[in-house]
């Protein structure tokens, strides 16, 4: 019998992993014994990050550095899955550029970037994914949402805008595609201890004020681990939880219960 979130026959791309909740999916992943594993980021330093892995899981663990709103690493990074495993059976969109800006503020640089790394890119993807899905009988798409994909908080600005979109688009999508045995869902984190935070924090200029307010805003008291929310992802990539499409999961400890 398969132990339960079993991923061992999962082909999986997974944008954003060089830090953050990439990271602890990917580590997840690893250790879970993913049959595939590609893994895509804009930093630079991306294979120092995972020298260890890329040696201890030569044959399962792939890297490709680029920028996931650019069409030619979207094409790249789905060639290189295809090449090296004939298939993907879990896409992941979880990179994303956040700016902690008021709306009128907001330069139009700024904007557009916002939108093209966190919305368009996912079109993009699905541009070039959907057709290898369709023919290869489905797969599972996974976007990584946020509390700022339902409610409004100071400062989100683009972002939150921008999350908003992909929630409907998660919908959307999973509606689309239904027929074709594609899921598509959003799992919805509350704030997370991750870089993206810390920066933010620091760009709205009161940074204390900013971390205080995010941890009185969780009535769970605190705010989440990474490796908490990759454990979300794990579940949702296995097949018990084949019935699950078009969901925007929250995993927010109760901050948009209230
Ligand atoms: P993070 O900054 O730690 O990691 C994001 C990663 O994405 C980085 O490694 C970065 O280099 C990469 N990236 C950024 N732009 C890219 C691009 N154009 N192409 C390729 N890679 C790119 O952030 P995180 O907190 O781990 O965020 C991961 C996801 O979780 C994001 O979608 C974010 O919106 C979402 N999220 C985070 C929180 C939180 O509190 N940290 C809360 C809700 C949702």
């Amino acid at each position: 019998m398969k132990e339960p979130f079993d991923i061992s026959s999962k082909v999986v791309v997974c944008t954003g992993i060089a830090s953050g909740i990439g990271k602890a999916i990917t580590d997840t992943f690893l250790a879970n014994g993913v049959h595939g594993f590609v893994g895509v980021d804009i930093d630079e330093t991306l294979d120092n990050v995972y020298k260890k892995e890329l040696s201890n899981y030569s044959r399962s663990f792939y890297t490709l550095c680029g920028d996931v709103s650019d069409e030619k690493n979207v094409k790249k990074y789905l060639d290189l899955t295809l090449s090296k495993f004939g298939r993907i059976d879990v896409m992941i969109n979880n990179a994303a550029y956040a700016q902690a800006i008021e709306i009128h503020n907001t330069p139009e640089e700024v904007w557009d970037k916002t939108f093209n790394v966190n919305v368009k890119s996912l079109y993009i993807n699905a541009k070039h994914l959907i057709p290898h899905m369709k023919t290869n009988g489905g797969g599972l798409i996974i976007n990584t949402g946020s509390i700022s994909s339902h409610v409004g908080m100071p400062t989100q600005g683009a972002y939150a805008a921008s999350k908003g979109a992909l929630a409907q688009l998660t919908r959307q999508m999973a509606i689309e595609y239904a027929g074709d045995n594609i899921r598509v869902v959003a799992v919805c984190p509350g704030t997370v201890d991750t870089p993206l935070v810390h920066e933010s924090a620091k760009q709205s200029g009161d940074y204390d004020s900013y971390m205080k307010k995010l941890y009185d805003g969780h009535p769970i008291g605190r705010i989440a681990k990474p490796e908490e929310i990759a454990k979300l992802f794990l579940y949702l990539s296995s097949d018990d939880a084949s019935f699950i499409t078009g969901a925007n999961i929250m995993i927010d400890g109760g901050f948009t219960a209230q």
